[in-house]
């Protein structure tokens, strides 16, 4: 489904949010929609029927007051004895219940594909408009509620489609028919028994207004304790390692007590709502009784005109008793409607929401030719905390450049600028003179292969994470590249070899294992310009060894920035830049940055285990910089 109108299609749903939805999404189902309209008048139609058959039974058959007719049936074609008639009005109570039941099957069935087809084209059109979005726009809320807007949304907009529309017409269909029939049976009564009725809806509104605050609180209760099991699950071996089981249920008991307190004070309200109901209309019930019964055994009471007979009666009574389920099913659609408009608010606001990392109206593919990359004054901030400042530098085509520095200065986040994840606040970044914000970003991104910290796999196969992105590669280009990887000879030993299930409820991989098959994935991809951001640094130094011999072959005429901790990793490369506190402050090859006897000369003092060696100031620094690193994280975890 095309979206980059979106804005226009969904518009402001929060004014009409079912409208627009059935506007945008209904086109296709319009059918399913009918076929459940016209359903629910029909089964609405037979289901008044038995009521008024067994008023006309009683008059006509049993009390003999009045001919015997059926609407519709020509008066030649009834019975004329009352056994005949009485046997005739029961097979048309059967005829109307049958055909009742299979009405209803048509409804249920029209109603239930015209919600689940929208349901599932909002879906995915709403989950299309989240990847979309910038990577920022992830670090800024919780996956949870991302979920939830995806699931619980969408569902909920899904339910009022298929259950609350069907009410309403189902709502409407009922007290038209039945008040047409009572008013056309007795005026006079019929305004006796309708009088509960405005008493009964001012009731319900009351309801809903005292419970909605209270099914909010029970919302954001379930959502905290929702949150927190699920982080206790996830952080499971930690909760173990620290002995916190203890610790954890007391939080988990404190979450639950929240959760029984908020939902108590809405039960509270809830169990008032259906007695008060059947009070109101008990009581109405009762005066229709009174003066419908003083009207069949002395004529009209309380100045009211006209005869009633007893099958009438009988109609009145049982239509009234009626007429309080359509009162009972209208809180619920209130409920289901207010529901929706949540629901429908928060699905807008995700999808008209606008990646501000897109294509300019007149981007070109990238060209690549050499694959130099230069950073030209570029600085960046998240939010408002400035992370990279004035970086400024020009990388040669075919060179290999590491990246180092302490912890926190700013390399990943680098290089995250390189395939657009972010965009520089100031600056710009040219990939042979080309800005990378005037090229389209799926060219950018196939020439630019990313292999991060924290190599993510898919639940599939290990063939299918290596070949992701790559498509269109065959098994025997998947296989060469897990080989160039170094991850040929453990993947043949794992059960299935290249048929494994890896990736969440899948085998567990060693973090070593799982990071050679990203960068399998990465050199099948065979990118002009490689980022391996610390992409060796969770295998054992043999390991290493042999994935950087084949990364050679594989960096020797590509572009390629390698972040490391472990120095020895980029001493050969080209050149090394090195970090500090979001800036660059060295630059040169291994040899002339220990000649130089800068930052570099101390990092690698450090992993050469030479600390005695180390300057003063090098170490005083190294204190503050902890220091602040981690008063970042105390922040971060407020
Ligand atoms: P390391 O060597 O530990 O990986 P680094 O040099 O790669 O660190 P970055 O990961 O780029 O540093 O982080 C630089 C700064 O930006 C840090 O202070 C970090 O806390 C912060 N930071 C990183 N990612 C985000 C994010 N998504 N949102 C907000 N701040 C972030």
């Amino acid at each position: 489904m095309e979206r980059a109108d979106s804005e226009d299609r969904l518009g402001t749903w929060r004014e009409n949010p079912i409208w627009k939805l059935y506007s945008v999404y209904g086109g296709g189902s319009r059918r399913y929609a009918l076929l459940g309209t016209v359903a629910t008048v029909l089964g609405r139609i037979f289901g008044l029927v038995p009521a008024f058959v067994i008023g006309l039974a009683v008059d006509a058959v049993f009390l003999r007051q009045r001919p015997f007719g059926l609407p519709l049936i020509p008066s030649a074609w009834l019975p004329t004895t009352p056994t005949g008639q009485l046997y005739v009005s029961i097979a048309v109570l059967l005829v109307a219940t049958f055909a009742g039941a299979v009405t209803s099957w048509f409804e249920d069935w029209g109603w239930s594909v015209f919600a689940q087809r929208i349901q599932r084209d909002l879906r995915v059109d709403a989950y299309d408009s989240l990847q979309r979005l910038d990577v920022a726009y992830f670090t800024r809320r919780r996956t949870g509620d991302l979920m939830s807007v995806l699931n619980n949304d969408v569902n909920a907009l899904e339910t009022f489609l298929e259950d609350g529309l069907s009410a309403t017409l189902w709502i409407i269909a009922t007290v038209l028919g039945i008040g047409l029939i009572l008013v056309s049976l007795n005026p006079g009564l019929a305004a006796v028994t309708l009088l509960p009725i405005p008493f009964l809806a001012a009731f319900t509104l009351l309801f809903t207004r005292i419970i909605e605050p209270r099914y909010l609180d029970v919302r954001e209760e379930i959502g905290d304790l929702n949150s927190r099991l699920e982080n206790n699950v996830s952080g499971i071996e930690v909760i173990k390692t620290q002995g916190a089981e203890d610790y954890e249920t007391e939080r988990v008991t404190e979450a639950s007590e929240g959760y029984l307190e908020a939902n108590l004070a809405a039960v509270r309200v809830q169990i008032t709502y259906f007695p008060g109901l059947n009070l109101i209309s008990g009581i109405g019930f009762a005066i229709t009784f009174l003066v419908g019964g003083l009207w069949v055994l002395g004529g009209p009471p309380l100045g009211l005109s006209g005869t009633l007979t007893p099958g009438a009666f009988v109609t009145f009574v049982i239509y009234a008793q009626q007429f309080v389920w359509p009162i009972l099913r209208f809180g619920d659609v209130v409920d289901d409607y207010e529901r929706a408009k949540t629901a429908a608010s928060r699905v807008n606001s995700l999808m008209t929401s606008d990646p501000e990392v897109r294509d300019e109206a007149d981007a070109e593919p990238l060209s690549i030719t050499a694959g130099s990359v230069t950073y030209d004054d570029v600085s960046f901030a998240y939010d408002d905390r400035e992370v990279l400042t004035d970086v400024d530098f020009a990388v040669d085509g075919g060179s290999t450049v590491g990246i180092v520095g302490p912890t926190g200065a700013g390399k990943s986040t680098l290089l995250k600028l390189l395939p657009r994840l972010y965009d520089p606040e100031e600056g710009a970044i040219r990939i042979d003179g080309q800005d990378v914000r005037d090229v389209t970003v799926e060219s950018l991104r196939s020439s630019v292969g990313y292999v991060s910290q924290d190599p993510f796999l898919f639940y599939g196969t290990v063939r299918e994470n290596i070949r992701y992105g790559t498509f269109d590669a065959d098994d025997e280009a998947v296989e060469r590249a897990a080989k160039r990887a170094q991850a040929d000879e453990f993947i043949r030993n794992l059960r299935n070899g290249y048929d494994t299930l890896v990736g969440e409820r899948g085998v567990k991989l060693s973090g070593g294992q799982r990071q050679r098959l990203v960068i399998a994935r990465t050199m099948l991809k065979d990118p002009d310009i490689l980022v391996l951001d610390e992409a060796t640094s969770a295998v054992d130094t043999e390991t290493e060894a042999l994935i950087q011999q084949s990364l050679g072959t594989f960096t020797e005429d590509r572009t390629t920035f390698v972040i490391a901790h472990r120095l020895s990793t980029v001493r050969n490369a080209d050149r090394v830049l090195v970090f500090d506190d979001g800036r660059l402050v060295e630059d040169g090859t291994h040899e002339s940055l220990l000649e130089d006897d800068g930052l570099y000369a101390n990092l690698w003092r450090v992993q050469a285990g030479d600390i005695a060696h180390l300057p003063r100031a090098f170490l005083e620094r190294a204190r503050r910089r902890q220091a602040i690193v981690d008063e970042e994280w105390s922040d971060d975890i407020e």
